[in-house]
């Protein structure tokens, strides 16, 4: 069987998706942070045993020789630095490779272990997004129990920008009533000023219905809230649960307005909601022209 692990980012088609042309690799299947908002557990089998996908570099090396030039996002269906990357280095022979064809590269994690490539990054042309959705660690705890905590992800952008590396922060996904509060934002927004990160992305959270069981079984008081706001006011775009719009736009907009007192870039991700002062909404334009 031929195996391929370039593909072009394919939203699936998706009527809200504003991202830039682009190709998705994941060097690994499956992601052992366990968010219980994550949306892989409804395509992906056994979604938190990670495993390295069989003779990757071999065949993406050969992907990547006859393919036209575009952003390279890494990773959308997993997270690229597992704790087995610390052994394996597969992440890291990946972007060796991506260097050496000259592919840019557009980095997403919520690991903090993006340090041990941050030399490497700073050689090539490359923007590293983190996903931190609170400071505070007891909600974290509970929204992505097994990944590293929001401190570490905190001190991992303060190395990137040291290094000089673009970083967009992923505030995303919002869940109302769980990570919303307007002052808790505000403070997560003025400790990523201070970091002087590049961009913020956000979006609330969209209930298919796996992560929204988990989603109630970790807040139980707030599920017949988000039961209601979900299942009785929202509305369904190609099997995705959104909230009313309303409800939206005022939580994105006050993160809007959160980034743009701070003067930082924002945009928003599948929501078709005219918030953008970012010139992607991806983050690829800051992709670094490095070497
Ligand atoms: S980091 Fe992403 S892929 Fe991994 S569990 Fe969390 S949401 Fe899912």
């Amino acid at each position: 069987m031929d195996v391929k692990y370039l593909h072009s980012f394919d939203p699936w088609n998706f009527p809200l998706c504003t991202c830039p042309p682009k190709y998705s690799i994941d060097p690994y299947t499956g992601c052992e942070h366990r968010c219980i908002y994550c949306y892989i557990t409804s395509y992906i089998r056994d979604p938190w045993r990670v495993r390295p996908k069989k003779d990757f570099l071999k065949y993406l090396k050969r992907d990547l020789k006859h393919a036209p030039k575009m952003p390279v996002s890494m990773s959308n269906s997993s997270d690229p630095y597992p704790k087995m990357e610390k052994k394996l280095l597969l992440t890291h022979g990946t972007l060796e490779l991506l260097k050496r064809y000259r592919f840019p590269v557009l980095l997403l994690t919520k690991s903090d272990l993006v340090i041990q490539d941050a030399f490497l990054l700073s050689t090539m042309q490359s923007v590293v997004s983190i996903t931190i959705t609170t400071m505070d660690e007891n909600v974290a705890k509970k929204l992505e129990p097994f990944a590293p905590s929001p401190k570490k992800r905190l001190k991992a952008i303060e190395e990137l920008k040291e290094w000089k590396i673009k970083v967009a922060v992923r505030v995303d996904p919002i869940i109302p009533g769980i990570n919303s509060d307007t002052e808790k934002l505000r403070e997560l927004i003025e400790t990523l000023s201070s970091l002087d990160v590049d961009q913020i992305i956000s979006s609330v959270y969209k209930a298919k219905p796996d992560n929204f069981k988990r989603v109630c079984g970790v807040f139980k008081k707030e599920c017949e809230y988000l039961r209601y706001l979900y299942y009785e006011k929202g509305t369904v775009i190609r099997g995705n649960r959104y909230a009313p719009m309303k409800v939206r736009m005022e939580i994105l907009k006050t993160l809007r307005n959160l980034a743009t007192r701070q003067n930082i870039p924002f945009s928003v991700c599948r929501e078709g909601l005219p918030l953008n002062t970012a010139k992607t909404c991806d983050a690829s334009h800051l992709i670094s022209k490095n070497p």
